[in-house]
């Protein structure tokens, strides 16, 4: 008797602890809600099954949890996930299970649904759920839905893949908290769009000759003596199967990948190799304007590298405005004007670009230490049709108050010019002097209008 009651303990002990394995090997600890690994089990196996119910993936990506975990700290977070965690458990049913998949991650596996309308109910009522959380964090999230079907069902990795692809960019939806996009072809283009842009900017930061990223050079004039006062250098890259990028597409990709660095030297170095070659003509007081991103701007050697640059190109320092975007400085004015400080030592001048686009205002600009103010064109189009009370008359008054000189952008009408001219602006730049001209175009602009230096 004894012994066999032995044998039945020790069978219950085992199931029990075949039962906790299982357990764990499914289950995520924190929150006790199923895992990225009994997800995959359960696409694979379903993989194989000949399916007639509708099926998708609903990813909740929380990666903004990330910046509370940098301020309030790793325990405060992982609170907050497992509230969520508590939240959306409402929302399971037999057919809607709920995964988390990574830290700040959740997945709903959604079986036997109608059609995309229904999904897009659940999303709604998802990102009440996840608002009613999070507005109070001053955090946002994003919704991503991707429908499982006969050709994309077998390639689990891509699969998920995508699911985030799709969540990312409702991540980076700016009029939503929490955004909601479904995973689409257009999608997935934009997505190798961008991986080509990234791998072709590698390739010219790696090769020598920086194939493929080229400048031109907008002439900036003097309102007053109607010369060439100097040229904004715009970057452009051509790829062989994507064509021309604008900048506006390919810088935001170098910066978020840190390629601004090496490509953002090889502009300094081009744009230099520019301004001697004019000095080299004659033009002795020409000035190249270089547009600087933030990620170059905090490097730490950044004013050093460039002092190198002028030297080691023979370039006056005198003869070089950078560009840096009013953005920047709203971020942080007193350290910028450190970083400011350090440049106008080096001699080169400093442009506060696109100024009234972004949150800083003109009692602002007068602590940063700027020497030029650029206008941007959403504040030039304000004049056409030509209004007596547009305010960029006073913004340019009060810019000379605070000793910047005043540059006006996207200059297209004659219209335009006669205002900025009346109203005492310094230089403008636009269409209507020229467009961007390759470098040898650029010459020959400067040696038609200047008529010699
Ligand atoms: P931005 O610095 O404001 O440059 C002015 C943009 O306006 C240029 O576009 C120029 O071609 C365009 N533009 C000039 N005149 C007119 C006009 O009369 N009408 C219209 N409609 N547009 C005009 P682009 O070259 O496409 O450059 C766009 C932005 O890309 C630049 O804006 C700048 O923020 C960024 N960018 C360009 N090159 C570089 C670079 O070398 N480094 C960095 N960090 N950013 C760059
Ligand atoms: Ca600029
Ligand atoms: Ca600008």
């Amino acid at each position: 008797m004894e012994a066999l009651e032995g044998i039945i303990l020790d069978i219950s002990d085992r199931k029990e602890m075949e039962y906790d394995l299982r357990y764990n090997y499914e289950h995520d600890t924190w929150t006790g809600l199923y895992n990225r690994r009994y997800l995959l089990d359960l696409l694979r196996r379903d993989i194989n099954r000949l399916m007639r119910e509708k099926r998708a993936l609903v990813d909740i990506n929380l990666s903004t949890v990330q910046s509370l975990t940098l301020t309030y700290g790793f325990q405060y977070s992982q609170e907050l996930i497992k509230n969520v965690a508590h939240a959306l458990r409402f929302h399971c049913s037999e057919n809607r299970i709920l995964f988390r998949v990574q830290e700040n991650q959740f997945v709903f596996y959604i079986k036997a649904y109608e059609n995309r309308d229904e999904l897009q109910k659940f999303c709604s009522g998802l990102a009440d759920t996840l608002g009613s959380i999070l507005t109070v964090e001053r955090i946002g999230g994003g919704i991503g839905v991707l429908e499982i079907d006969d050709n994309n069902k077998s390639d689990i990795e891509q699969l998920l893949k995508n699911l985030l692809i799709a969540s990312e960019t409702a991540i980076n939806d700016l009029d939503r908290m929490i955004g909601v996009r479904f995973f689409d072809r257009e999608m997935e283009t934009q997505v190798t769009r961008e991986e080509m842009i990234k791998h072709e900017l590698a390739r010219v930061a790696a090769d020598k000759e920086g194939n493929g990223l080229f400048l031109q050079y907008q002439p900036i004039l003097d309102l007053r003596t109607n010369r060439i006062y100097g040229f904004e250098a715009l970057a452009r890259l051509k790829v062989d199967n994507l064509g021309l990028i604008p900048p506006l597409e390919f810088i935001p990709i170098a910066e978020k990948t840190k390629l601004i660095i090496p490509v953002g030297e090889r502009i300094i170095h081009r744009a230099f190799s520019f301004q001697r070659k004019l000095m080299q003509r004659g033009y002795n007081d020409i000035i190249v304007s270089v547009n600087i991103s933030p990620i170059q701007l905090f490097r730490e050697d950044f004013a050093e590298f460039l002092c190198g640059c002028m030297r080691q190109a023979g370039v006056n320092p005198q003869n070089v405005i950078l560009e840096i975007t009013e953005s920047v400085f709203a971020s942080n004015y007193e350290n910028i004007n450190v970083i400011v400080e350090k440049l106008k030592y080096c001699g080169v001048r400093i442009a506060l670009d696109d100024f009234g686009t972004g949150y800083s205002s003109l009692a602002q600009s007068r602590d940063i230490n700027a020497n030029y103010l650029k206008i941007d064109k959403s504040f030039v189009d304000e004049l056409l049709p030509l209004k007596e009370d547009s305010i960029t008359g006073d913004i340019i008054s009060m810019a000379h108050k605070m000793n910047h000189c005043v540059v006006a952008e996207g200059i297209e009408e004659e219209k335009q010019r006669q205002y900025l001219l009346e109203n005492g602006c310094d230089l403008i730049q636009g269409y209507l002097i020229s467009r961007p001209l390759d470098k040898n175009l650029a010459f020959e602009f400067l040696e038609k209008h200047n008529q010699g230096p």
